[in-house]
């Protein structure tokens, strides 16, 4: 399957990324684009996580209950992006013609455009991403975290990282953040670079 933007991750960034890239389904600059998100779950630091202090949420909201929360929010209101379950990604390659070849455990995808939106843990073993690894900017260098080096979140052209990986301090608003800002710049891209951001109105 041939994507125009395939995100990798479905976390907090990942899911706020594709949450953001499906809303904006009317616009006429997206219509015609095949948005994708590869949403293995496994790893999320959601799993263990319970929730206070963030804005919108419930106190007390468990970390697990927004992995299953996130991917039904995505599918009933924005079915168009293709929610990929269940694989894990080992390799990010260029490949020919301004796309980058995605490899899993079970498929190859093409994509112009990826986001990467992991997390911060090691080991980070994706073929393609190694040269882009560093150690995190902001954790605690004893906890030996690692981030893909980038600016802005634009690793290179096509190629973004968003979330805990970008090298933001671990905060689920952050992470949020961090996905719906490389969404909009994705958005803005496809908008011939006019600045765009998706807001529904009552
Ligand atoms: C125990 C705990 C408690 C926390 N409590 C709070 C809190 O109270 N308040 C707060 O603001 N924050 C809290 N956090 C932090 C918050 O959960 C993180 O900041 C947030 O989840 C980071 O989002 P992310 O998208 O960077 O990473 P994640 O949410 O971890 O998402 C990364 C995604 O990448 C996927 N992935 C990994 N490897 C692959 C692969 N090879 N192929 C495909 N997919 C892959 C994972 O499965 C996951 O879905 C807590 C975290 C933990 C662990």
């Amino acid at each position: 399957m041939v994507f125009d933007v395939l995100i990798i991750g479905g976390g907090v960034a990942g899911m706020q990324c594709a949450l953001v890239l499906g809303s904006a389904k009317s616009k006429p600059f997206v219509t015609d684009k095949n948005i994708g998100i590869i949403i293995n779950q496994r790893a999320s630091h959601l799993q263990n996580a319970l929730f206070k202090n963030v804005l919108g949420l419930e106190p007390s909201t468990l970390g697990k209950d927004i992995l299953e929360s996130g991917k039904k929010h995505l599918s009933e209101l924005y079915p168009h992006v293709h929610q990929i379950e269940t694989e894990k990604v080992t390799a990010v390659l260029d490949n020919e013609n301004s796309l980058y070849k995605i490899i899993t455990n079970k498929n190859i995808y093409l994509s112009s455009k990826v986001v990467i939106a992991l997390n911060y843990s090691k080991p980070f073993l994706i073929e393609g991403l190694m040269q882009y690894l560093e150690p995190h900017m902001r954790a605690n260098p004893a906890k030996d975290r690692v981030q893909l080096r980038n600016f802005n979140h634009l690793i290179k052209e096509g190629l973004y990282a968003c979330g805990t990986i970008a090298g933001w301090r671990s905060q689920f608003a952050i992470a949020a953040g961090s996905g719906a800002s490389v969404a909009t710049d994705i958005l803005t891209d496809w908008n011939d670079g006019n600045h765009t951001k998706i807001h529904d109105k009552i």
